[in-house]
């Protein structure tokens, strides 16, 4: 399916998605370069951990500026539970120093105003910065319409049909730019991460309980598999054993 019919489709299995979830609200923006270090803080971790990096790095360095001076070894430690620490570290505090090297203060706040391309193009040049932190802090910080496409997102995309199976990270941010519309950005964002969460997870999707089931090309096969399955059972001569009648102890067990 393409154009116009999968953009309807998108949009079907979207209506479903709020229709059982709900419009999630928006938490209270953080400025730009706070919700950049949080977002690094995010990779390859839980939601709880980073949450627990991000205030311990809160708590012991105060100000930004504080995190630019401090011994990496000491950034590291503070990070530690959010994993990845020293990778983590190093990033952060390369972000920090190129950003008061070449904009005289430790903000980020132009990207709001920013012609859309050039902040994410500017957001991603830093090192360890890739799409999806980019989109997230221009999405969750600065308002803005895009859509990041994360490691749920990336899963249900291609078993939903919403792109091919094949396609890599960098075809789905693409294709979903194009499909998910503008104004429903965040709550499509939240909702699919939520649903990849519970329900479409990795191994083992609970398709039975899955709003998106109906259109879902991954639920699709699996019913079409389970039928191939039944009729080539149902087809297969029986043993003798299974058509002789209970005898006595068989009646029993
Ligand atoms: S029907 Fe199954 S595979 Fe499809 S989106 Fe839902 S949980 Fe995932």
């Amino acid at each position: 399916m393409r154009g116009r019919g999968l953009r309807r489709r998108v949009k079907e299995d979207l209506d479903r998605l709020d229709r059982a979830l709900g419009r999630p609200p928006r938490r209270p923006r953080r400025p730009p370069l706070d919700e950049l270090i949080l977002t690094i803080l995010s990779q390859n971790t839980s939601d709880l951990n980073r949450d627990r990096a991000y205030r311990a790095l809160r708590r012991r360095f105060p100000s930004w500026e504080g995190v630019l001076r401090a011994r990496a070894a000491d950034v590291e430690e503070t990070i530690r539970v959010g994993g990845l620490a020293r990778t983590k570290s190093r990033a952060i505090q390369e972000v920090l120093r190129r950003i008061r090297r070449e904009r005289g203060a430790l903000s980020l706040d132009h990207l709001r105003t920013m012609p859309m391309e050039d902040a994410r193009a500017y957001l991603r040049s830093f090192r360890g910065v890739g799409e999806k932190t980019a989109r997230c802090v221009l999405l969750f910080s600065c308002g803005r319409p895009v859509f990041p496409v994360d490691t749920h997102i990336h899963r249900i995309a291609r078993r939903l049909g919403w792109v091919p199976a094949a396609a890599t990270p960098e075809r789905t941010h693409q294709a979903l730019a194009a499909l998910i519309p503008s104004d429903r950005c965040h709550a499509a964002h939240v909702n699919l991460i939520t649903l990849g969460r519970r329900t479409c997870r990795p191994r083992d999707p609970s398709c039975p309980s899955c709003p998106l089931r109906p259109g879902c090309r991954f639920a699709a096969g699996a019913r079409q598999a389970r039928a191939r399955g039944d009729r080539a059972r149902s087809s297969r001569p029986r043993p003798k054993s299974a058509r002789r009648g209970p005898g006595i102890d068989r009646g029993l067990y």
